[in-house]
Order: structure tokens, then sequence, then C-alpha cells
């Protein structure tokens, strides 16, 4: 069966889940987890964790929604040290948590 979407955005069928409906009434992330259970199964699907709303001033950038001023800085950067945008990610990411972690040791 092709998985096609739906022509007229249909929030997902999941209580609480408002992601809009992929594939047979469900989200991508609702879809998945159905393909994971169990044939027959009539457990519920699991909440979805929230994910960052849409709006005027974030862009999609390397799979993550970010501002622009945060996408410019990563493209520089990854620029700069010759990195792919998720490297560059990964190197901020890990700044951080050795900061944090610093910061907790004291
Ligand atoms: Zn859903």
């Amino acid at each position: 069966m092709p998985r096609m979407k739906h022509p007229v955005p249909v929030p997902c069928e999941v209580p609480g889940c408002g992601r809009p409906a992929y594939v047979l009434r469900l989200c991508q992330s609702h879809h998945r987890h159905s393909l994971k259970r169990t044939p027959g199964s009539t457990e519920p699907l699991p909440a979805i964790r929230p994910y960052r709303k849409r709006t005027d001033g974030t862009v999609k950038f390397a799979g993550l929604r970010l501002s622009r001023l945060c996408v410019a800085r990563l493209r520089k950067k990854a620029r700069k040290r010759g990195l792919s945008n998720g490297a560059a990610i990964a190197d901020v990411l890990e700044a951080w948590a050795n900061r944090s972690a610093r910061r907790s040791r004291r």
C-alpha cells in the first residue's frame, strides 16, 4: 500500500497528539510506534513528547528547528572549522555539557 500524505491535513487520531496525520490517520511518530506493536494489540499508543513549534523566526537546520541567528552562527562555525552542520552542533553541545559539568562540580 503506498504511503501518502493526507490531501487535506487532518490531526492524528491519537487523543491529545495534535500532529498532522501522515498515514492511516496517524502522525509519523504514532505510525512508527504502531508498526512496532504486536499485530492486533489494543494497547493505546504512547504520548509523543512535544516538538518545538514552527514560528516565523525559526528554520529547520540539521533536523532541528532553530532561530535564524543560531543557524547563521552554526553555519559560520562549521565553515570556519571545516565541519559538517551536525559536527558543529555536536561541538556546541559538548562545550555546553562540559561547562555545565564544571559548574556543578564547584
Ligand atoms: Zn500522533
